[in-house]
Order: structure tokens, then sequence, then C-alpha cells
């Protein structure tokens, strides 16, 4: 087999017309022979690297994962393409087990999805030399790292297999490694002068947006609204949080389910599963959703609250729209979450933590706060440049916030911090200034006499959470200075002074608003067809797939039932080349969809699409 031969096998096997990028020169280096190691973000299409060669190889190909809940997904994908693909791990009855040992050595099978630990079982080493094993591909290779953020002792253990095995090429797979843990991950499995293959973070089907978070649970369900029959995640900071959303959206209709560490491992195990069976279409969850994830349909992630770090939010994000179509990446910020971090932060007793989670979340507001492209910003963050100013998908590139003329505003603002501090001698924080600022009624203003303050209702024409932003750009701008601390206070810096005693003039950004209107929104890059019959296949998709116990994408990603909702492929010879189709399931599902194409095409009428 030439590496020619690799397009057509991706075409009948998988239904893919093109690879994405580095795939094939990730196979390609593997099958000469060489050790790999391939950087690709989430979505990137990893396990495909090593799923293509074990067709192309003789021998067994064996999957290292320390996922068990994804092993059983995946390779039901794999089946359904046609693949001779099986895993063995501790959710496996033993007569279960011993029947694919029976297969193992019998060598029925290309694939074998296994944990780590397993491989270092009693007999074991017998059984790896047995079976005729080709290529060790290693997913998740960050977990043998300490540096990583999910290390696995197991993953240590690793190299033993290696030694067993030597000459077989061994292919390790992340998403997520500093430059400090990819060289942990090359030396700590041994890897002999390997490929390596570093692709971009950038995923461009993904829009970034961020909303000044007001009323969360409305601005969540006009979010959802907006996106009918499709599924996300909301991530929340506590498990409580993930509760009381999930409530709150069922009772406004939106079923939706939670998920967090808390929960027994049947009831997370049920909520997972829904969601992948698109059975709800909203989970609302800790970050502990997540790693071991990969439905490819999750067309959008909402942060309910502000994440630690961009570290944290990026893989986040990265769940969503791992198909490759469009999909929408929502930050709700507010400055009090900020604060209430900043709190936390204040409490950790190791002074070295304490400077790290504080840089970090300077980092994560600025993203939240900055107006220019977001994308840029994420991608700068680990180390690339994206080549272009706007990205044209993300809020500050679609709808450019203006800035306008802020001397006034500003002059109010730090002329009440000031007054503020001459008056008591001592410093208060900024929800205070935005109560004087707005004359407001409230205990403190009433006992330290501040209704009195000649800056005191001088700032009604915004409202409180308007003059909060204010606050953090006039910080930013480093006009006002926060005190670090408990109950951190503001104060004027020498520049802020300047600027009240000069009347110096002063640029602010537009504050973010919250769009209200309610249509259903369609993406850039979404492949438009003929939505009535895409939901009619959408539904025969789910009973198919709940005939066979699966998740719906084991059938067929969206972007293939939106290529016959466009092309109305009648007949069962119209079917080729459909995307994500190949020859297996053709063979399996082409006539039923063909069927339920014509049946639809009785009575409604056909839609023609340009472009
Ligand atoms: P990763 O593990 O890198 O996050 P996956 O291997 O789960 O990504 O792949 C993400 C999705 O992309 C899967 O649905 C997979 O089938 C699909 N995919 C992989 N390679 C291709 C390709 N060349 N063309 C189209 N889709 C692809
Ligand atoms: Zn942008």
């Amino acid at each position: 087999m030439t590496h020619d031969d690799l397009l057509p096998l991706l075409q009948t096997t998988f239904g893919y017309p093109a690879f994405r990028p580095l795939q094939r020169e990730i196979i390609a280096a593997s099958l000469a022979g060489r050790d790999t190691f391939a950087l690709l973000p989430t979505g990137g299409g990893k396990s495909l690297c090593f799923q293509l060669p074990a067709l192309v190889r003789p021998g067994l190909t064996v999957v290292v994962s320390p996922l068990i809940a994804l092993m059983k997904d995946q390779v039901d994908q794999l089946q359904a393409a046609g693949v001779a693909a099986t895993f063995l791990n501790s959710s496996l009855g033993e007569a279960a087990a011993r029947s694919r040992l029976a297969g193992l050595h019998r060598g029925e099978w290309r694939l074998l999805y296994v944990a780590p630990e397993r491989l270092l079982l009693d007999g074991w080493q017998e059984n790896l030399k047995a079976w005729n094993i080709s290529a060790l591909a290693i997913d998740e290779a960050h977990c043998v790292s300490e540096w990583g953020h999910d290390f696995r002792p197991e993953y240590r253990q690793l190299t033993r297999v290696r030694d067993l095995l030597p000459g077989v090429p061994v292919m390790a797979l992340t998403a997520t490694a500093t430059d400090r843990v990819r060289a942990d991950i090359i030396t700590q499995l041994r890897l002999h002068e390997p490929a390596v293959f570093v692709a971009s973070f950038n995923r461009p089907n993904l829009t970034y947006r961020v909303l000044p978070k007001d009323e969360p649970l409305r601005q969540i369900t006009d979010f959802v609204h907006k996106r009918p029959d499709e599924g996300g995640i909301v991530y929340c900071a506590t498990r409580a949080t993930t509760e009381r959303v999930a409530e709150s959206l069922a009772k406004r209709g939106l079923p939706a389910r939670a998920y967090h560490a808390g929960l027994t491992q049947t009831e997370r195990s049920e909520n997972q599963e829904l969601f992948l069976r698109d059975e709800v279409r909203i989970i609302c969850a800790t970050i502990a959703f997540g790693m071991g994830i990969n439905k490819p349909n999750v067309r959008w992630v909402i942060h309910h609250d502000l994440p630690k770090n961009l570290e944290g939010y990026y893989p986040e994000t990265g769940r969503a729209g791992r198909d490759g179509l469009p999909a929408d990446c929502l930050l709700l910020f507010s400055g009090g979450d900020a604060a209430k971090q900043t709190h936390f932060i204040d409490e950790m007793t190791d002074e070295h933590e304490r400077n790290v989670a504080r840089a970090q979340l300077r980092q994560m507001t600025h993203y939240a706060e900055n107006a220019a492209c977001r994308r840029r910003e994420l991608l700068a963050y680990f180390g690339e440049t994206f080549p272009l100013d706007h990205c044209g998908a993300c809020d500050n590139c679609l709808e450019p916030r203006d800035t306008y003329d802020g001397t006034v505003v500003a002059q109010k603002f730090l002329s009440c911090v000031y007054r503020i501090h001459e008056a008591g001698r001592f410093g208060v924080g900024v929800n205070h200034i935005t109560e004087v600022l707005t004359g407001a009624d409230t205990e403190k203003i009433r006992r330290w006499g501040h209704a009195r303050l000649s800056t005191y209702g001088i700032g009604k024409e915004l409202a409180r959470p308007q003059w909060a932003a204010v606050g953090r750009e006039l910080m930013r701008l480093g006009h006002v200075a926060q005190s670090q601390g408990e109950f951190p206070v503001l104060e004027l810096t020498d520049a802020g002074l300047a600027v009240l005693r000069t009347r110096q003039p002063v640029s602010l950004t537009r504050p973010m608003e919250s769009p209200k209107a309610r249509k259903t929104i369609r993406r850039e890059g979404d492949i438009a067809c003929d939505e009535i019959l895409f939901a009619r296949l959408r539904e025969l998709r789910k009973k198919l797939a709940d005939e066979r116990r699966v998740p719906a994408y084991v059938i067929f990603g969206d972007a293939t039932l939106r290529q016959m909702a466009r092309e109305y492929p009648a007949t069962e010879a119209a079917m080729p080349g459909m995307f994500g189709m190949g020859e297996k399931k053709r063979a399996e599902f082409g006539a039923i969809f063909a069927a339920a194409i014509r049946t639809f095409l009785e009575h409604n009428p056909r839609m023609k699409f340009t472009a």
C-alpha cells in the first residue's frame, strides 16, 4: 500500500473526503515505522491518526486510553464503520472478556482499546507477545506527565510495555501540552527520535462571545431558544449551581441535567448517557464533565461563571463543534465573579500559588473585557500568533465595540472615589462607589452620611453594572487601583489624580449590550439545508440509534444529515459521496434514509440551495 492509497481508504471506510491538517503526515510517519508525537486540538481528529494505519498494517494496534467510558463509544463508532475493533476493561463481565481474549488470540481484531493498568496484569506479557502487535497508540499522553493537569501514575508503567514490544512504533497523542509537558511525554514514554507534529490550536468553526452577566438564567434561556434542537453544555463553578441552573432551565421548558462529582456514579452516567443520546439537550456541569466526552455535535458551550484561567477555559470551549460544523462559545462575565475569586485567592496559604492564581485571573478578566479579537488573544495565550487582526468569528470582530468620549463619566467616577476618601479617610469597594454615584439608599450610605457627598447621585444616567464596568476599565487604564486583601478598596493612582486635575480626555469602550431579540440564528459556515427534512432525518437517526443502544452520532453526524437534507438522495444509488458515509454505513443505512427522503418528497417540494 502506498500513501496514495490512504485517501481512498479514508473515503471508503470513514466517508470523509479529505484529511484534516497533519493527519496524513502523522499517519505516513507512523506507517514508515517511526515513533510519533501528535499535538492536535480537541476535535482535530486524533483518533483517525491511529485508526487508519491500523487498517493498513498487518497485526493488531493497541490503543491505550485512560477513559473507560469512551472506549465503548469509540469502538461502537468503529464497528459501525465496519472496522474490527474491540475493547477490554473492567466494565466487561468475565464471559465477555474471555471471548474477546480468545478473539485476540485468533487474530480477529485490528484495534484493541485498553486501559493502561490492564497491560500490566499478570499473564499479559505472554498475551502481548502472542498477539502480533504492530503498533501502540497512547491517547491522552499528557497523563504520563506530572506537569500536566491529569497525571495518572499507571501511565508511567507504559515504558515497561515498550520493553516488551521492541521495534513496535509508538504514537503519543494529546490535545493539552505545554512545552514542558511535551518534552516530558517524549522522555517518559522513551519515544525514539519521534516525528513531532504540532497543529494550530485555532478552531475556525467556533465563535467566541462574552456577555455581561446580568440575569444569567434569562440570558441562557434566550440563547438556547435561538438554537432549537441544538444541544450544549453550561459550565458552572459549583455543584450547587449546576443543579440550580438545570432545575430552572427545566422549569422554563428546557430539559437539562446536572453533572458533577458529587452525584453517584449511576446518576452521573445516566445524565451523561441522556445527553449523549440527545434525550436531553442541555447538561449543566462542573469541569468534572469533559474528559471522556467526544460527542461531536455539541453545538454550544456557555460558561455561567468565570473560569479560573484560560488554560481551563479554552479546552472547555473546545468541546463544542468537534464535527467541524459551526458552534458557539459564550462566556457570561461579571465583575462580581472576579471579585469572588479574588477573595478565594487571597485565602490561599501558599504564596507562589496565590501569585500564579492572581496572574491567571487577571488574564482571564482581561480576555473578558478586552475589546480586541478574542481568537487572537486566546491563541496568543497559547503561544500562537493568529495571522489576522480580525478573525470574523468573535463578538469583537463581528460587532466591534465603539469607544466614546468618556471624559465626563471618568471624571464622575474618579471624583467620587476622591470624595469618599476625603470624607472618611477610609477606602470603599467598587460596589459602594456605584451606589453613591447612582444615588442609592443603602444602610452604609446612611451610616457614613455619604448622601451628603457632592458626588451622590450624579451618575443616574448609567445603571450600577455599567458603572462597575467603567470602574474596571479605569482600573485597566491605571487610573484607579484596587487593594488586595479581603475587602478590596479602590484608590486613585497618581495618573488618576492627574486626569481629575487636568481634565485630561478619557476614551472608554462602549459597554457590551445583551442582545434581547429572540430569533433563530443561522451561522456562517452552517450547511444550508431543508430544515424540515433535516428534522425528519434526525428523528430517523434517533430511532435507529435507540434500537442499537448507541448515541445518535454513531449512526451519522449532523453534517451527513444536512448534506442529505440539501441534496435529497432519494435512492441508494445517490448516496455515494455523502460526507461521513463509508461503504459499511451505506450498505446498512443508505436504503433506509433514501426511503425516508422519498416519502418526504411525496408531500414536500424540493428546495434549491446555491453555494
Ligand atoms: P480528537 O480526539 O482530536 O478530539 P476525534 O478523533 O474525536 O478528535 O475527532 C473529532 C471528530 O472529527 C470525529 O467525529 C471524527 O470522526 C471527525 N473526523 C476525524 N477526521 C476527520 C476528517 N479527515 N474529515 C472529517 N471528519 C473527521
Ligand atoms: Zn475575532
